[in-house]
């Protein structure tokens, strides 16, 4: 897999994360650098079924040999794709001033309770600083879940300039 290039506007991103098998392809190079392995059992013996975009293990298991690169994500109990949770991700991460869940609703056309569920799940992830579950249960343990995110945005400056490209705010 080439060089993760970051989109720089809303447009590239919603065009950059369209593509399932590519979504599937990036989250499972950052989870599993070295390769794919079952959660299960961690055998990097398996078939990948394409047309599913599920792997199986060949390892003889026979409890969850088939495991989709959502698996123990944040994403995987999410019936939303990765096209739209990683538009909304890189909508979070590159908003300078926030980015609102209707926003986030008007880009990729969920409900507006669904983009502000969404927004708050991707904060803590980026808080935590990985999409791993392990990550959200731990952060659930020391309140953070329970209550208003202790940042409403994280104002993080960023080297590059990168255009907000967010819908626009119409009063
Ligand atoms: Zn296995």
């Amino acid at each position: 897999m080439s060089t993760v290039a970051v989109p720089a506007t809303l447009q590239d991103a919603i065009r950059y994360f369209a593509d399932l098998d590519h979504c599937t392809e990036i989250l499972a190079a950052s989870r599993w650098p070295d390769g794919v392995r079952c959660p299960m059992c961690g055998n990097p013996k398996l078939t990948f079924i394409k047309a599913r975009r599920i792997w199986q293990c060949n390892a003889g298991h026979r409890d969850r040999k088939q495991f989709s690169v959502k698996v123990g994500t944040i994403f995987e109990d999410s019936p939303l794709g990765l096209d739209k949770w990683f538009t909304a991700a890189w909508m979070v991460a590159n908003c300078k001033n926030g980015v609102s869940s209707y926003e986030i609703h008007r880009a990729i056309g969920v409900t507006q309770k669904t983009a502000w569920f969404m927004d708050h799940r991707i904060r803590l992830a980026m808080q935590s600083g990985t999409f791993e579950k392990v990550a959200v249960e731990s952060l659930r343990q020391t309140n953070l879940l329970s209550g208003a995110s202790p940042e409403t945005c994280t104002r993080t400056k960023r080297p590059r300039s990168q255009a907000r490209a967010g819908p626009e705010k119409r009063s």
